[in-house]
């Protein structure tokens, strides 16, 4: 099998399963005890906390353990609104090509009685500074905008969008899930106020995510129950998962260096592809994440060409994983400029330092089969 859908999700890495193994088996102490099974636990949280508030340059109370990437989203989200609500802010800027998870968090809002505005991302997929500037009016509160996007890959001026958030003192709302390891994270330089990650994105177990917090921004708790999470986050912690997703994290940022060899490897492909002929690349060529080849085949559904490569144990997707299956075209192509039936042609191959240049080739050769 060559996987090529890093993009939707990775395979835990040696490392987090060699931390996740002992604490699935021998510490399952709720990490509220007071005993020494439960305080055990809890340290094994707090040391989690600190490893990711590290990566990212954060401080470790800033930092909320989650169900994933989308409870993260809907957090920040649900809760700058609450926010802008007791500021009588009630706009919210966005952009056209967002992950699911902040479309559906912003329609939900809309239709509590916020306006929302969104972006248009045009041809290259990367948001224009001015575009945000020009879309500021004296009643909006919050901006969200995602750092990379999922489908295309393209990586947002996110220092400069956040710059400009600061200068109308505007809440700023990252969705980092898929630059992990690929972009430099320091939030203490960095002017984002709500950022989300994403544990099985960076090789961690699914249903794992944080919530970046930062100092001062007084949001609102999201789940109803327990005290965990400084009361922020009711619900008894995932321990495995969260020790998994610390491991990760620091693993992801030490690795930085290999996304060289996955640009290169990518390059290599967008090469091959574009020999095909009638084949064209979605978003900015260069400032994209390094292992994303998100490609548009004239005139056949991508659908067909992820099915066909299928059978030659060849995983890639059409598009973001959650819509896969859905009828509707990919928003985000339609979002760079393409009709319905040409957002249809897009097929994504994300790589990931565990693919070869043989694998890329076996690709391009089967793509020329088919
Ligand atoms: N945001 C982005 C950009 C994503 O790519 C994803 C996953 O596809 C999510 C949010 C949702 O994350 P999760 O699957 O952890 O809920």
């Amino acid at each position: 099998m060559i996987y090529a859908d890093n993009a939707a999700t990775t395979k835990i890495s040696s490392n987090v399963l060699r931390v996740m193994l002992p604490i699935l088996s021998d510490e399952f102490g709720n990490p509220s005890a007071i005993y020494d099974l439960g305080g055990r636990a809890k340290r094994i949280i707090e040391n989690a906390r600190i490893q990711v508030a590290e990566a990212i340059g954060a401080k470790t109370r800033e930092i909320y353990f989650t169900s994933g990437g989308t409870e993260s989203d809907n957090w920040a989200i649900k809760g700058a609104a609450s926010i802008c609500r007791k500021k009588n802010k009630n706009h919210i800027i966005s952009t056209t090509f967002e992950h699911r998870a902040v479309i559906d968090s912003l329609e939900f809002l809309r239709r509590s009685g916020f306006e929302v505005t969104l972006i248009d991302v045009g041809a290259s997929g990367i948001i224009d500074p001015i575009k945000l500037r020009e879309t500021i009016r004296s009643n909006t509160g919050f901006v969200t905008i995602m750092f990379a996007n999922n489908e295309i890959g393209t990586i947002q001026p996110i220092a400069e969008l956040g710059e400009i958030c600061r200068d109308f003192d505007l809440l700023f709302h990252t969705d980092a899930v898929q630059v992990i390891g690929e972009i430099e994270i320091d939030l203490r330089s960095l002017p984002v106020d709500l950022l989300s990650v994403s544990g099985h994105k960076i090789h961690a177990a699914k249903g794992v995510g944080v919530l970046y917090i930062r100092d001062g921004v007084e949001i609102d708790k999201f789940m109803d129950g327990g005290n965990q999470e400084r009361g922020y986050r009711a619900g008894t912690e995932n321990t495995a998962a969260i020790a998994g997703i610390g491991a990760a994290m620091q693993d992801a940022v030490a690795g930085r260096g290999n996304r060289i060899f996955v640009t290169k490897m990518r390059d290599a492909f967008f090469d091959g592809v574009l020999q095909l002929g009638k084949v064209r690349i979605h978003g900015d060529k260069k400032q994209r994440l390094s292992g994303n080849a998100n490609i548009g085949f004239d005139g056949i559904e991508g659908e067909l060409v992820v099915l066909k490569l299928n059978c030659h144990g060849i995983c890639c997707s059409t598009g973001a994983a959650c819509s896969a299956g859905a009828i509707e075209p990919s928003h985000v192509i339609k979002a760079l400029g393409f009709n319905s039936n040409k957002a249809k042609e897009a097929v994504r191959f994300t790589f990931s330092e565990e693919n070869t240049f043989e694998e890329i080739n076996y690709i391009l050769d089967k793509l020329k089969e088919i």
